[in-house]
C-alpha cells in the first residue's frame, strides 16, 4: 500500500466544519466571529511516552487525548487536528486499531481530522490541534490578556484550589508495567487504564469559562502543573494532606482499602503518587471562594468529580497541611518527582 492509499483508507473522513480537509497542499479554516483559535501540540514517541506493544487502539486514544486536555485547559471547544505519523512499516490490522481509537474519541468530540504528514521512520505521532475559545475577557480571569481563555496566570489570593477526577493512578500503573512495584489484578486494571485511556476534561473546561480564575492539565505531575499556574499568576498554595490523598482511586479501591495501601506501600506513598504522578490529563484550577456553587454546578454539568484541595497564597512554594491546619514537614516525591525530558537527574 503506498502512503496515498494509507491516508485514504485510514485517515480520511469527513470533515463538515473544514473549508478544505485532508488532499490538497493546506486544509482551510473559516474561524468563526467572536472566537479565539486555541492551538497546541503534543508529540508521542515509542519507547519514550508508550511502551512499542501497546493496544494500538489506546494509542490511537492517547494520541488525541493529550491534545485535546490541553484545549481543555484552555477552556477551548475542540474544531479540528493535524496528524504526522512516523511509522516503521505498514502493517493494516495495528493501523486499522489505531485508526479507530483515533477516530472514536474525534467525533465524541466533534474534532475532525483535517490534514497531516506521514513519513517512514521510529513511530512517532505528533497531533496538533485547534479549538475555538470566546475572544472576550471574563469577569472571572484577569491576567491582562484579552482572550476569555482559561490561562494560567489568573491565581488571586485566597482562591480555592481544584482538581478533577483521580490524580496518581496512571504513574502508578507505569511503575507496575515497569516492574518497579506489584499490584493486585483487579487495581491494576483499572490503573492501567487510566494510564492508556485518559479522558481529556473537555465539558468540564468548557463549563470553568468565566467561573475559573486559571487552569492547567495535569500531564506531568500535580506539583509541577499547579507549580506552573503558581509561577505564571505569581502566587503560592496550602494544600490539604487529606484532600491529597483521596485524589488516588487505587488507594480506596485496594483489597482493603486506605489502610491497606499504606501498609503496603508507607504511609507518604499516596501523597508522593498525587503530587508528581504524571499521565492523568485532569484538570487543576483556582476559582473565587464565591464560585463554589458555579464550581460545584460545572463539576454536575460536565459527570466529572471535582475535590478541593487548598487555597492560593502569596508566599511562594507549595505547602502541605493537616486537618487541624498544621504545616506538615515538605514531602520528598523522590522517584515521583514532575516529569522533566531534559532534567539533569
Ligand atoms: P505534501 O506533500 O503537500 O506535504 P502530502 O502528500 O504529504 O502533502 O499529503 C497529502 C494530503 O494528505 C495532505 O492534504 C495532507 O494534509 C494529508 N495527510 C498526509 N498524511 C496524513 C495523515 N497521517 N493524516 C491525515 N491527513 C494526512
Ligand atoms: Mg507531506
Amino acid at each position: 500500500m503506498g502512503e496515498f492509499d494509507l491516508i485514504q483508507r485510514f485517515f480520511t473522513w469527513p470533515t463538515p466544519r473544514a473549508v478544505m480537509g485532508v488532499g490538497d497542499d493546506c486544509a482551510l479554516l473559516a474561524p468563526s466571529a467572536g472566537m479565539h483559535m486555541a492551538i497546541s501540540t503534543d508529540a508521542l514517541i515509542s519507547g519514550r511516552h508508550f511502551f512499542a506493544n501497546v493496544d494500538p487502539q489506546a494509542l490511537g486514544h492517547k494520541a488525541l487525548a493529550v491534545n485535546l486536555s490541553d484545549l481543555a485547559a484552555c477552556g477551548a471547544r475542540p474544531v479540528a487536528f493535524v496528524l504526522a505519523l512516523a511509522l516503521p512499516e505498514v502493517k493494516n490490522a495495528w493501523l486499522e486499531a489505531f485508526s479507530k481509537g483515533l477516530f472514536d474519541l474525534a467525533q465524541t468530540h466533534g474534532c475532525e481530522l483535517i490534514g497531516g504528514d506521514t513519513t517512514r521512520g521510529p513511530l512517532t505521532i505528533t497531533i496538533t490541534v485547534f479549538g475555538e475559545v470566546p475572544n472576550t475577557p471574563t469577569e472571572a480571569a484577569s491576567h491582562g490578556v484579552a482572550t476569555g481563555a482559561l490561562l494560567r496566570s489568573g491565581a488571586q489570593v485566597g482562591d480555592d484550589i481544584y482538581v478533577s477526577g483521580s490524580v496518581g493512578d496512571a504513574a502508578l500503573a507505569l511503575r507496575a508495567l515497569q516492574g518497579k512495584i506489584a499490584l493486585p489484578e483487579s487495581v491494576m486494571a483499572a490503573a492501567k487504564a487510566r494510564l492508556e485511556w485518559p479522558k481529556p476534561r473537555v465539558t468540564l473546561g468548557l463549563a470553568l469559562r468565566g467561573v475559573a480564575t486559571a487552569c492547567a492539565d495535569v500531564s506531568d505531575g500535580l506539583r509541577g502543573d499547579l507549580g506552573h499556574i503558581l509561577e505564571r499568576s505569581q502566587r503560592g498554595a496550602e494544600l490539604q494532606w487529606d484532600a491529597l490523598l483521596s485524589l488516588l482511586a487505587t488507594r480506596k479501591n485496594y483489597p482493603g482499602a486506605a489502610p491497606a495501601f499504606d501498609a503496603v506501600f508507607g504511609s507518604d506513598f499516596a501523597a508522593q503518587c498525587v503530587l508528581g504522578g504524571g499521565d492523568d490529563y485532569e484538570l487543576v484550577f483556582t476559582a473565587s471562594e464565591t464560585k463554589r456553587l458555579a464550581v460545584t454546578q460545572a463539576a454536575e454539568q460536565s459527570a466529572t468529580r471535582v475535590t478541593r484541595i487548598g487555597k492560593v497564597v502569596s508566599a511562594h512554594g507549595i505547602t502541605l497541611m493537616d486537618a487541624s491546619g498544621k504545616v506538615l514537614p515538605s514531602l520528598a516525591v523522590g522517584d515521583f518527582a514532575s516529569f522533566d525530558h531534559f532534567s539533569p537527574g
